[in-house]
């Protein structure tokens, strides 16, 4: 059984822009890689209009730290590894330790 949407729980690419405080277009990467949950809509002019989940927003800038499993805010959630350079830095110490052993 589908439930029935709520109004106002999708939101347009220029919405969730500005309630992510990111650009349109990195809202658009984030929905063609997965990260962002949106339904496709039609096309207009040369871009696909996408719908997007409203609360998904709140989770998208969200990160696990590889080094201590916290969630974070990352600026750039693709790229974000670690919660700041000091776990960065440690984790790849850790690494390199392992990699010795071998
Ligand atoms: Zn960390």
């Amino acid at each position: 059984m589908k439930r029935r949407e709520q109004k106002g729980q999708y939101v347009s690419v220029q919405e969730a822009a500005r309630l992510a405080q990111v650009t349109a277009e990195t809202i658009r990467t984030w929905v063609a890689n997965g990260h962002l949950p949106a339904k496709r809509e039609k096309k207009v002019r040369i871009v696909y209009q996408y719908a997007i989940l409203r609360s998904s927003l709140k989770t998208a800038r969200q990160v696990r730290c590889k080094y201590c499993d916290r969630l974070f805010e990352a600026r750039r959630p693709r790229k974000a590894l670690f919660c700041c350079a000091e776990h960065r830095d440690r984790w790849r110490y850790e690494q390199m330790k392992k990699d010795a052993k071998k």
